[in-house]
């Protein structure tokens, strides 16, 4: 399975575009900290780095010195307690008589087993496990009938599932979104070409300026001089936008569709106070991520902001620790009390969400041993009850603090005197967004597609107008 990543993809007018894909890559490192991959494409023949890392340890001044072509794009993969090896780094590629493919996902494929299991009857064979491969797969073959916009027309229809792609058919570079646009993609303008990249701060990092949002269901075609580019808006389907794109994964500083994932966060905090305010003496935030929401409850209601934690920049995600013993040691190693702003005052803490629950009940502890008199907990998100299977590593249902809990057992649990969440309809207000515009699977256990096992909250016929 293919974990929550981050994709870009570049077309220059003149020169190689290896470089600005890595300064892009660079951007997006919170979407994936597992790997990293380039391939380019000289307009003879492909090139391609990747490796496990980093983008700063995958990739030295020499690897991107020798990615020439003025097209390329780049993939950085998310850290999965899986296994973890240098075959599964995107993108994928493939050579066939019909040209050169590269593919860099950001989503997860809900119906690839199955079509797996057919390429497997006919005698092809897979090098990973991964979901990603089977769509090469698929994309291949189906450019063997059809030229590259009705290959990819075919396999959106066949793949089900989350996936914003870039993917490049020879030096033509591509960027696809799911009709459903569960994951986010941009289109930006460069100095001298174009960039799609998963999240705007890629472009922002380039001096580029912001197009527009990949709508769901389109593609967008780069041109090969790096002028422009194509639009061609294949599905029409109502959207899943993932909410917790803007709750945790987005970057603050990036902008999705017009806002300001900062500012969205900021208004997730005032409803927080308007619907669950208290007054302590002191508001503080789970750093980094309960930062926005933090200042914006605190501002609601006109409290003091003051961190009570600290955050050791150095430590990566404490989500991915395979244990429990390590995940805990983790939470301490990445967040230090500083006591004197903490010494016999009453404390809000914020976060964006409470998921296995370790960071919360770890920081309580902390807190009262630090002299809290009273600590709040309230969190930006509604309570995370089931698993997601559209692209983030949200954990297994039996691990999720509220599979089986309601809000008051997970207060006791975490130790606080008080504990409350958004819930579904403030975040639809926060992001201005219908609720049924969004992905809400893993906070309501029902998902916009078919999963075995799961409830589906869409009828087949619940997609707008259908292709073009
Ligand atoms: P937990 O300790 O398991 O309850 O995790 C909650 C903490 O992990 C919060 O501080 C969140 O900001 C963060 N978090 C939430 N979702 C994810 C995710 N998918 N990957 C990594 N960290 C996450």
């Amino acid at each position: 399975m293919e974990e929550k990543c981050g994709v870009v993809g570049i077309s220059l007018e003149e020169g190689d575009a290896a470089l600005p894909t890595y300064y892009a890559m660079y951007a997006l490192q919170h979407r994936g900290q597992e790997g990293a991959g380039i391939v380019t494409h000289d307009g003879f023949q492909q090139h391609s780095e990747k490796g496990l890392g980093l983008v700063a340890e995958v990739f030295d001044d020499d690897d991107v010195e020798h990615l020439p072509g003025r097209a390329s794009i780049g993939h950085l993969r998310y850290p999965t307690a899986g296994e973890i090896d240098e075959r599964s780094c995107h993108p994928y590629t493939v050579t066939s008589k019909r040209g050169s493919l590269a593919l860099a996902h950001n989503g997860t494929l809900v119906n690839t087993d199955e079509v797996r299991a057919e390429f497997e009857e006919r005698g092809h064979t897979f090098s990973t496990n991964s979901d990603t491969e089977v769509m090469v797969h698929e994309l291949a073959s189906n450019l063997v009938e059809d030229g590259l916009l009705d290959a990819i027309k075919r396999t959106m229809k066949r793949i089900r599932g989350a996936y914003s792609l870039t993917l490049m058919h020879d030096d033509r570079v591509v960027g696809v979104r799911d009709p459903l646009g569960v994951r986010p993609l941009c289109i930006g303008k460069l100095d001298d070409g174009y960039i799609l990249a998963s999240e705007s701060v890629a472009i922002d990092v380039l001096d580029g300026e912001l197009v527009r949002d990949v709508r769901p269901g389109e593609v967008v075609v780069l041109d090969e001089d790096g002028g422009g580019f194509e639009s061609h808006r294949l599905f029409d389907e109502v959207p899943a936008h993932c909410f917790f794109e803007y709750v945790y994964f987005s970057r603050p500083d990036s902008t999705i569709d017009d806002r300001l994932v900062y500012d969205a966060r900021r208004e997730m905090g005032r409803l927080l106070y308007e619907n669950h305010g208290v007054e302590t003496d002191i508001v503080s935030p789970v750093p980094d991520s309960g930062r926005a929401f933090a200042s914006g409850y605190a501002e609601a209601g006109d409290l003091e902001y003051s961190e009570a934690l600290m955050k050791n920049r150095y430590v990566g995600r404490t989500f991915i620790m395979p244990t429990q013993d390590a995940r805990e040691t983790a939470v301490r190693l990445k967040l230090n009390t500083m006591d004197s702003n903490i010494e016999g005052k009453s404390v809000t803490l914020i976060d964006d969400s409470i998921v296995r629950g370790t960071t919360s009940r770890q920081l309580v502890k902390l807190l009262r041993e630090s002299g809290a008199s009273e600590v709040h907990f309230r969190v930006g998100s509604p309570p995370i009850v089931a698993p997601c299977y559209l692209g983030i590593d949200m954990a297994s249902r039996d691990e999720l603090m509220a599979s089986d809990k309601d809000v008051d057992e997970i207060r006791d649990e975490i130790g606080a005197d008080s504990l409350e969440y958004l819930n579904v309809d403030d975040i639809s207000e926060a992001l201005d967004m219908p609720r049924g515009e969004m992905c809400t699977g893993c906070v309501t256990g029902s998902y916009p597609v078919d999963v075995e096992g799961e409830t589906c909250e869409r009828t087949k016929d619940g997609s707008r107008a259908g292709a073009d």
